[in-house]
């Protein structure tokens, strides 16, 4: 019987995991098929606190994991296909043999949904990329022309975000109007330096031999004309997939499927507690999703606390 059962090795895993650890709970930790989670897919994080030159991300994981086992975290490779969360102890099934948990604390993540070109995953990193937060400040592209697509809410946050780097946003978006909150669009068209590119979708992102981004084509679907634009980088803002559907019909989720927590970590099942980006469709960075999975373990280790009293 596992005392702390943690889903994931991002942030929030592994932060939860190195407080559940220095708590002496012993925690078995899930790496999932993506051990060290998203960050380990990025080069330079420039925002996370306490590393003023910058950190590679996958080393920043590694470390992360270092310090969790330090205490006593147990990171195993595994993927949990099933759950029972019909009562305490909770089952899991990982690799498809059964695990018993007093608690779980879910750290699954968020993907980011991709346009489904060919160029855009040969030039992931050379210039496309799924968060402006992250990545906009990046050399590359200051005063450069950049293009988001997508025509929500975050898109609009993303264009608007890039117009301190950028020389022009041009914002690619395939109805049109912007699927955005009112305000939030008016604010965005607004801005000097954002402009639209309406009924358009980018079918490639250039230049693949040049092993860069240099520009989108990109086809107007009500006059199916063709043109090309110029820019150096590619912000791709068309929505997040959390990973959550392995607990579909057990925790309340939003439309999008994102788990809502109740107080703190909580959900509606006592013993089972949420944290990172698949509760997360707000703030999506690694400090806030380390920050979860503090709290997270927090949670757990009280709730155990109460348990045993
Ligand atoms: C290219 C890129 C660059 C980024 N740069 C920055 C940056 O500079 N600064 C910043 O703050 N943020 C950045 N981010 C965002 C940051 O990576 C995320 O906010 C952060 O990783 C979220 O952490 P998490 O622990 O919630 O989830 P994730 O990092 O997504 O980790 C999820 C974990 O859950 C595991 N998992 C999923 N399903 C299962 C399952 N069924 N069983 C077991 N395990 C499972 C996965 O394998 C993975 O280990 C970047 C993201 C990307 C993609």
């Amino acid at each position: 019987m596992e005392k702390v059962v943690i889903i994931g090795t991002g942030c929030a895993g592994l932060t939860a995991a190195i407080y559940a650890a220095r708590a002496n709970l012993n925690p078995l930790v899930l790496t999932g098929i993506m051990p060290g989670g998203l960050l380990t897919t990025t080069s330079i994080v420039e925002n996370f606190p306490g590393f003023p030159e910058g950190i590679d991300g996958y080393e920043l994981m590694v470390r992360l994991q270092k310090q969790a086992e330090r205490f006593g975290a147990r990171v195993k490779f595994g993927t949990v296909e099933a759950v029972d969360l019909s009562k305490p102890p909770f089952t899991l099934t990982v690799d498809g043999e059964p695990v018993q948990a007093q608690t779980i604390i879910i750290a699954t993540g968020a993907g980011h949904r991709h346009l489904g070109l060919e160029t855009e995953h040969l030039l992931d990193k050379k210039g496309v990329t799924y968060c402006a937060t992250c990545d906009g400040a990046l050399p590359m592209f200051r005063n450069q022309p950049l293009v988001v697509v997508g025509g929500g809410d975050s898109a609009c946050e993303e264009a608007t975000y890039l117009t301190r780097f950028a020389s022009t946003v041009y914002l690619i978006h395939r109805r049109d109007t912007l699927r955005a909150s009112k305000i939030m669009a008016d604010r965005t068209l607004a801005h000097p330096k954002i402009k639209p590119v309406w009924d358009s979708v980018v079918t490639e992102i250039l230049d693949v031999k040049q092993d860069k981004v240099i520009g989108v084509r990109v086809k107007n679907l009500k006059t199916n004309a063709e043109t090309a634009i110029d820019c150096a980088g590619v912000f791709v803002a068309i929505g997040h997939v959390p990973n959550t559907q392995l607990f579909k019909g057990h925790l309340p989720m939003n439309n999008e499927g994102y788990i809502l927590p109740g107080k703190g970590s909580t959900t509606n099942v006592p013993g089972v507690f949420v944290a990172g980006d698949c509760s997360d469709h707000v703030y999506r960075q690694a400090v806030t999703a380390a920050g979860m999975g503090c709290a997270a373990a927090i949670d757990a280790e009280r709730y155990l606390a109460a348990m045993n009293e």
